[in-house]
């Protein structure tokens, strides 16, 4: 059996069949509202879709328009209909890949680099553990030690936004849970996944499924949205029997708070929080962050769109690779309309997109981690 055959082609067609044209999901589509070029909301996407799908070839502008989508979900929280918009055009990229009309030749070029370098920022795989704080590395626990848990720190985190990599191991050893990492952490593969180039994923979950069994992992604790997705949604999809337990660094800070593992010293300020869509939408982690972040003594602005109606940051789904204006494009609108300098988001690659944005359009606001944000009024023991 190939992977293509997981593709509920019957299903995929009875969702574009569904659409009755009524556009309510055009206007809160991140990418059909900023993007010039071809039609790209999700109705048309679904309408691409549906028509490659009865054995008609799409023209570039057609795949181009289904590949420019974040898969930021916002669209599936309107539709009447209650068609799964974004995961029908998740899908219909498997789709695309499988008759030969996908994916763009950015994403052919990123996945060889992807499986040259084991990281999707192409440094140097001897450079990723870099980030580890001077007075942690004699600390600092390994594969071959005891334990269950991993902390996967992921390629954003890793070369990108080391401070949410360094923040994070400093909670986790604070509260002396018992975390290890990889020597040779590999990329978790959402590039592939995303691209729809699924044989190329696969070949990724399969070698890191084999790792974490070999290291006994049975939890793994991430600090990013995309990696949390990619491990328990799309290993389990694609490869039987995945069922490793996976929690966001933002869970387990909650837990470690109400249990009194770590310990706060408040000071007040001003912070607006950022809902990820892999976090908010795809998961339902709304409140979790709020409640941290209130604990860490801030006054909490809300976004005007937040929660199931936030705003995608523009870098989702292979989308910032193809286009990095358009990226941009879409996380000034986030930078616009926080009224605080700082916005707090459970995502190192939203704020690696939002302070890049913000550093060239000198926006005046910045993006932290809220493991950073944790990690700044920590107690030392
Ligand atoms: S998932 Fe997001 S980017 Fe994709 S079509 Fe829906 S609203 Fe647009
Ligand atoms: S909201 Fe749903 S039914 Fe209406 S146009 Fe969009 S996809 Fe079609």
């Amino acid at each position: 059996m190939s992977v293509f055959d997981l593709i509920d082609i019957l299903a995929l067609r009875q969702a574009t069949d569904q659409c009755i044209q009524c556009e309510t999901c055009l206007d809160v589509c991140c990418t059909s509202n900023t993007a010039d070029g071809p039609a790209m909301t999700p109705m048309d996407r679904l309408a691409i879709i549906g028509r490659t799908l009865a054995g008609n070839a799409p023209l570039p502008d057609e795949v181009k328009a289904i590949y420019y989508c974040t898969e930021c979900g916002r669209c599936d929280t309107v539709c009447p209909q209650e068609i799964p918009i974004s995961e029908t055009i998740a899908d219909g990229k498997v789709a695309l890949v499988n008759k030969g009309f996908g994916p763009l030749e950015k994403h052919e070029k990123m996945i060889k680099a992807i499986l040259k370098n084991r990281n999707a920022v192409g440094k140097p795989s001897e450079e990723r553990l870099a980030w580890i704080p001077d007075h942690l590395k004699a600390k600092v626990q390994f594969e071959e030690a005891e334990g269950d848990t991993l902390f996967y720190v992921g390629c954003l985190s890793s070369y990108m936004d080391k401070a949410t990599a360094a923040a994070s191991l400093e909670i986790l050893m604070a509260a002396g849970e018992p975390v290890k990492l990889l020597r040779d952490e590999y990329c978790c593969g959402i590039y592939p996944y995303n691209a729809g180039k699924w044989e190329e994923a696969e070949a990724i979950f399969t070698e890191m499924a084999e790792t974490f069994k070999r290291c006994g992992i049975k939890r793994i604790i991430v600090p990013c949205a995309g990696c949390h997705r990619t491990f328990s949604h799309y290993y389990p999809r694609l490869l039987k029997g995945f069922d490793i337990k996976v929690v966001h660094i933002a869970e387990v800070i909650k837990e470690l708070l109400e249990t009194h593992r770590i310990t706060l010293n408040p000071s007040a300020q001003s912070l607006t929080i950022h809902d990820a869509c892999k976090m908010g939408r795809k998961y339902g982690l709304y409140d979790t962050p709020r409640e941290i972040l209130t604990a860490c003594g801030a006054t909490l602005s809300e976004l005007p769109h937040n929660r199931d109606d936030a705003l995608c940051c523009g870098s989702g789904a292979g989308v910032r690779s193809l286009d990095a204006p358009l990226s941009m494009k879409i996380a000034g609108e986030v930078l616009k309309t926080a009224e605080t300098e700082t916005i707090v988001s459970t995502c190192p690659f939203c704020i690696f997109n939002m302070n890049y944005t913000a550093r060239k359009t000198d926006a005046g606001k910045k993006a932290v981690h809220i493991a950073t944000l944790v990690r700044s009024v920590m107690v030392e023991r």
